[in-house]
């Protein structure tokens, strides 16, 4: 394959051969303000160069929004993890670069270009596992959404975090539904808050866990277990596995303010007072566990709650 320019500025790094049976496609900062990824990746392919561990496959690595990367904003327009639906992709595969409307149209046209051109050859035989890579606003966010396959579920429930099944049909046209129609697994990974250096830690292992479990690569007993124990430990006392149960979608000009203090996985009660807008306090309508409470200014969802499975 020939790299054009489109392609080279977004690799972070790749590693094995491309065309290859095993093959993961790791993604990070679709939103430009979640850094860590990048970092985790550049350690990750520093390790396998320096260390050349028993490789079968292959890991190809893909920065996501780069202009807000460099901005250092979630995004410049529009949220780029939540235009993945077809008639979308259809559009800016179809449509000049200059004539789209925002800027994260403009990323997503490369993106998915690049995202293709690895991919397209592939068949249904040939599976591979795509990960994106975040971070989240509030302290304690790790966790896995997965896109529902039998894979993606198994590779999940191997990291040893908490999984939370039936996000991705609630948080819509992310990402994850790139794949979800060809049978292809996805997960996306959330290691914790944005600026804390342990996010960096966990996803670098969750990377080398796939990799192992993916028999991409093959790396020693000592190596693997600080990789498990660290998310292990991490994991303690949270929920393993949970389910969807409800969204606060904010309202253009509603003012919305979580209250303080909020960490991911707290215990809520029905009725609690969350966050207020301009007009009303907001209660929790369902007792279980808060999700991702939004302390910052961009974004639609307030934030979620889940259950026990
Ligand atoms: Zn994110």
């Amino acid at each position: 394959m020939i790299w054009d320019k489109k392609i080279k500025k977004r690799i972070i790094g790749l590693y094995g051969d491309i065309m290859s049976e095993n093959l993961l496609i790791v993604l990070a900062a679709v939103h430009g303000n979640e850094k860590s990824g990048v970092i985790a990746l550049e350690n990750i392919f520093k390790y396998l160069k320096s260390q050349l561990p028993i490789f079968n496959g292959c890991i190809l690595a893909l920065k996501g929004n780069l202009r807000a990367f460099d901005e250092n904003k979630r995004f410049i327009d529009q949220d780029l993890n939540r235009m993945w639906h077809e008639d979308q992709l259809e559009k800016v595969r179809n449509t000049a670069s200059e004539l789209l409307d925002n800027h994260e149209e403009k990323e997503q046209k490369e993106l998915l270009y690049v995202l293709e051109q690895f991919t397209i050859h592939r068949q249904k035989s040939q599976p591979f596992l795509f990960l994106d890579l975040h971070t989240t606003s509030a302290p304690g966010g790790l966790f896995t959404i997965v896109n529902g396959n039998d894979l993606s579920v198994e590779m999940a429930k191997s990291l040893q975090v908490p999984l939370i099944l039936h996000l991705q049909n609630v948080i819509k046209n992310t990402t994850l539904s790139i794949f979800s129609k060809k049978e292809f697994s996805a997960i996306a990974f959330e290691a914790g808050q944005h600026e804390d250096p342990k996010s960096i830690q966990r996803m670098e292992a969750a990377i080398y866990i796939l990799l192992d479990q993916l028999g991409i690569a093959h790396f020693n007993k000592e190596w693997m277990s600080i990789h498990h124990k660290n998310l292990e430990e991490a994991s303690l006392n949270l929920p393993k596995l949970t389910s969807f149960k409800y969204k606060y979608h904010i309202k253009p000009d509603e003012d919305f303010e979580m209250l303080p203090g909020f960490k991911n996985f707290d215990a809520i009660e029905k009725n609690q007072i969350l966050a207020k807008n301009k007009h009303r306090d907001i209660l929790a309508p369902y007792s279980g566990y808060i999700l991702m409470p939004l302390y910052q200014k961009q974004g639609e969802d307030g934030f979620f709650i889940i259950s026990e499975e």
